[in-house]
């Protein structure tokens, strides 16, 4: 890594703090149906305007030990976390894809991801406003942007949409039980034309993977508290960033065992 590509990652980790912070305000806001501009930020318990010194991503939870300044109450760690995980997803995307056309693709992908996995976390809904405006804004950036042919992203639109389709049927069918939401279906599809075909598909195993793997923890930590599932959104977030980054070295990986000639 040279120091050009760090202060590039450094300068993107600064942007990935602010815009972070905005993010948690979307996604709250935008399930709640409230303007994304006003009221002004504001403490949910007590209503109190927060100033300039209480909005300082990540470091205004610690200074203020995760309380409200005026009420004391305690303030939800997904804020800074959310900033956090924003600053250094920014920083990534622009360390991985560098200075070109990409980063525009990449910096709106991890965008929508975070603002849908905020709003799911919080309450289990990814926003139809949220996907449609990122399925708008990169199938534009796609005519002009495509590393791959133009058509592979416009395939893997459907093939991702319609897949989480058909599992979603088939858990209504067998399972007796609706495991996947409408929204996890759009976001999937939005996925595709952001990824292609081949990692679109690895983001199903990469989310079903991460899924599960958390299912079990959660098992053994507590006996099915409530059962009310867990989001999806989150899950297949993280497993369409890290596809998108290195599912094409893991499937060559995967591949180069299969594969004897
Ligand atoms: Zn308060």
């Amino acid at each position: 890594m040279d120091t050009l590509s760090l202060l590039y990652a450094i300068t993107a980790a600064l942007f990935g703090l602010v815009f972070g912070s905005f993010f948690n305000v979307v996604g709250i806001r935008i399930v709640k149906k409230e303007s994304i501009a006003y009221p002004p930020s504001h403490c949910v318990q007590c209503s109190h305007e927060l100033k300039a010194l209480d909005l300082i991503p990540v470091l205004s939870y610690i200074g203020l030990r995760g309380a409200c300044r005026y009420c004391r109450a305690k303030i939800s760690p997904i804020y800074p976390i959310g900033e956090f995980v924003t600053a250094i997803a920014f920083a990534v995307t622009t360390w991985q894809i560098g200075p070109s056309l990409e980063l525009i693709v990449g910096l709106l992908f991890v965008s929508i991801l975070m603002i849908c996995s905020v709003a799911d976390i919080r309450y289990r809904i990814i926003p139809d406003t949220v996907v449609f405006s990122g399925m708008i804004a990169v199938l534009l950036l796609r005519i002009w942007i495509h590393p791959l042919p133009f058509w592979n992203y416009i395939t893997a639109f459907f093939v991702g949409g319609g897949l989480l389709y058909l599992i979603a049927l088939a858990s209504i069918f067998f399972l007796k039980k609706e495991g996947m939401g409408g929204g996890d279906i759009k976001l999937f599809a939005f996925i595709g034309l952001v990824a292609g075909i081949k990692l679109t598909l690895f983001t199903l195993f990469a989310a079903s993977l991460l899924g599960t793997m958390y299912g079990l923890v959660q098992i053994r930590v507590k006996s099915s508290r409530e059962d009310q599932g867990i989001p999806f959104g989150p899950f297949i977030a993280a497993g369409a960033f890290f596809s998108y980054f290195w599912g094409e070295p893991v499937i060559n990986w995967y591949l180069s065992f299969i594969h004897f000639n």
